[in-house]
């Protein structure tokens, strides 16, 4: 089970859905809209489901490709990017991916369940933009401006804009080629990671008014309820970037985030140097990286404050 068996595939298959993990980020949506572009310039049949996307985003080439349903039900290829299991898919998409006569997943997550045909996972990618970097060089698929602005957002908004752990050479090696390119690395770079909406602000203007302190400074916790987004008309992904506050407070390792969701309560959990909040996020059903992860929890607030809190605790020095 090699790239070179998947681009085999690819080249035997005509229409292709694009999947990814829900409440898609920079990564999610900029590796999904590479591999869209990069298969309509191989001749394929593209659609890329999505119910929703965080506006900022908009300007990505290839946006347009987003749908939230289609007409198809039996794609020949389903193609899931930066999504460790496919329960993570929203579940109303889940039939694309399950009528589809060839599934493929390239992805970058700690617990990966290889749950398609051919799983291209690399843990200690940065971004699963960076794996589709060098699979498409390996394959000799072009990686065009548009192909590159596309998975150079993915690599931002997935490092914090360079500054995660985990970052490569790799990273700074294909930052180099987009300026080469000609891509505007820091238009990109503006338009991914630091412009906001007036709605993503005042979210972020409460819950820092909102942030405590636990555990001697060593924990940040600031949350959100569903009211507050209806008050503030905060809108799909304008929560990203609230749990960054917290970590760069000095002193602080663990930073979290409760939103209110559906149905309990979302984490979402940033560490600076020790602790593995992955598997903090695991005890509760969840995961993700050893730096950023998150998990839903179905409990009322308070139920949901103090047992993460008390979790995290358990990993602090
Ligand atoms: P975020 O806090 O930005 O929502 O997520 C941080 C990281 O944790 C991302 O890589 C994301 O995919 C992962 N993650 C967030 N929520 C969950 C979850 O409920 N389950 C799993 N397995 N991973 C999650
Ligand atoms: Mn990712």
């Amino acid at each position: 089970m090699t790239l070179d068996d998947i681009l085999k595939e690819i080249n035997s298959v005509q229409s292709v859905v694009i999947l990814a993990h829900e409440n898609p980020d920079g990564d999610a949506i900029g590796s999904s809209l590479a591999m869209c572009l990069a298969l309509k310039n191989l001749g394929k049949d593209v659609d890329v489901l999505m119910n929703e996307y965080p506006a900022n985003f908009s300007f990505l080439p290839g946006i347009e490709n987003i749908k939230n349903k289609t007409d198809i039900e039996n794609y020949d290829m389903a193609i899931v990017l930066d999504c460790p299991d496919i329960k993570r898919v929203p579940t109303n998409l889940i039939p694309y991916f399950e009528n589809a006569k060839i599934t493929v997943e390239f992805d970058h997550h700690n617990k990966n369940s290889m749950f398609a045909d051919y799983n291209i996972v690399n843990h200690v990618a940065p971004a699963c933009a960076q794996i589709l970097v060098s699979s498409f060089e390996y394959l000799g698929i072009e990686i065009t401006k548009d192909i590159g602005t596309c998975l150079l957002t993915g690599i931002i908004t997935d490092t914090g804009g360079f500054k995660n752990s985990g970052i490569t050479t790799d990273t700074f090696d294909f930052a180099s080629w987009a300026l080469e390119k000609g891509l505007n690395v820091s238009n990109i770079y503006r338009e991914a990671m630091l412009t906001m909406s007036r709605s993503k602000f005042e979210a972020q203007k409460l819950a820092i008014n909102r942030m405590e302190f636990f555990e001697n400074g060593k924990i940040a916790f600031t949350y959100m309820t569903k009211a507050d987004d209806a008050e503030l008309n905060v809108k799909a992904g304008e929560h990203d970037g609230i749990v960054e506050i917290g970590r760069s407070i000095e002193g602080v390792e663990v930073s979290i985030f409760l939103y209110e969701k559906t149905t309990g309560y979302k984490a979402s959990l940033r560490s600076n140097d020790y602790v593995n909040v992955s598997e903090v996020c695991l005890m509760f059903g969840g995961g993700g990286h050893i730096k950023a992860a998150g998990a839903t929890l179905n409990m009322s607030f308070e139920e949901a404050k103090k047992a993460i809190i008390a979790e995290v605790a358990k990993h602090l020095k």
